[in-house]
């Protein structure tokens, strides 16, 4: 993997003659290499993304910095199970605790079960007792867990940190968990990556087409990605802290008692609407007010 000129035409112009050497260099240095390790393949490009999640490769080569780091706020196990019938998705939160339930294949049902990251040595001392016992919290959903079958074995992790990690520079760009990750706690990730990958195409086309300079476009989807999806970051550490959701417990009521609302949320929660479209002050006052009558 390497950034740099793409081939005598590449977008970024001819190559120098020391390019070449080098370029030339490599691959000798390649072929050498792959009859002892015949996996190893050079390719050039003009940008190499990173598109390798949290963890990301691309990320630490570059020396991406990163900021606003919050560490791992909550953690949490799932499991998959038969014969737990549910109607759609669920969201059971109490202090302390989030739970989620969703209808996936094979007519198995996911189970998510948080807690906060300081409870995670008693999580994992035995985690079928922690999570069974966490959806008490929950007893319909208990009693319908307990008459189905887990049909897989309990994963989770305590790895959720929070932060954004510098998304571009010279020759390179990151996107979604490798560029901005977050506590999974309000399920959008997945929305927040295509998002991500929606801005860097616009800004990567608009590079290579030259009708901005690359570094120049490459900054503006840095920017753009940080101002699409503060909001949500800041929105998702305050949940993820698992405080008493009571205060804001008739808030939420009057959304699920409101078809549109619910809607709208959904459309956040899956990145098809932007979170200040439905945040803004005259929603929250019409669904208080409902709320409040
Ligand atoms: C417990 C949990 C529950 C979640 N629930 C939801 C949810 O309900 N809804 C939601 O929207 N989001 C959810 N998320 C978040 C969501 O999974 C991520 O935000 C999303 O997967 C990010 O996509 P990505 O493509 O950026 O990274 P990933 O999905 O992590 O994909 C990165 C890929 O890069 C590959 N890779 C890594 N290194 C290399 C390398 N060196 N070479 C080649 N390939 C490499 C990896 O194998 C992986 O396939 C959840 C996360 C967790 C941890």
């Amino acid at each position: 993997m390497s950034a740099g000129p793409a081939g005598p035409a590449g977008p970024t112009g001819p190559w120098t003659s020391h390019e070449t050497w080098v370029s030339l260099l490599l691959q000798a240095l390649a072929l050498k290499t792959m009859r002892t390790r015949p996996c190893l393949v050079l390719r050039h490009a003009s940008i190499v993304v990173g598109a390798d999640g949290l963890w990301s490769r691309v990320a630490r080569e570059v020396d991406a910095s990163t900021d606003t780091e919050q560490p791992s706020l909550s953690c949490g196990y799932y499991a998959y199970w038969s014969n737990v019938p549910t109607a759609g998705v669920e969201f059971h939160r109490r202090a302390g605790k989030v739970i989620l339930v969703f209808p996936t294949h094979d007519d198995l049902t996911c189970i998510y079960v948080g807690l906060p990251c300081s409870e995670t040595a008693t999580y994992r001392a035995d985690v079928r007792a922690t999570y069974m016992a966490g959806l008490e919290v929950a007893p319909q959903l208990a009693d319908r867990v307990r008459a189905g079958s887990q049909a897989e074995a309990f994963r989770g992790t305590n790895k959720l940190p929070n932060f954004y990690r510098r998304a571009s520079g010279d020759g390179w760009a990151l996107v979604g968990d490798a560029a901005y990750h977050r506590d999974p706690i309000t399920g959008m990730g997945i929305g927040d990556a295509f998002l991500g990958a929606q801005l860097l195409a616009d800004a990567l086309a608009l590079g290579f087409e030259g009708k901005t300079p690359l570094a120049e476009s490459l900054a503006q989807y840095r920017r753009e990605l940080r101002r699409q999806t503060q909001d949500v970051y800041d929105y998702t550490l305050k949940s993820a802290e698992l405080l008493d959701p009571e205060p804001l417990m008739s808030f939420y009521c009057a959304i699920a008692a409101d078809h549109d609302a619910t809607r709208q949320l959904m459309n956040v929660v899956t990145g098809a609407q932007s979170f200040r479209e439905f945040f803004n002050k005259a929603t929250i006052a019409r669904l208080t007010t409902a709320s409040a009558a």
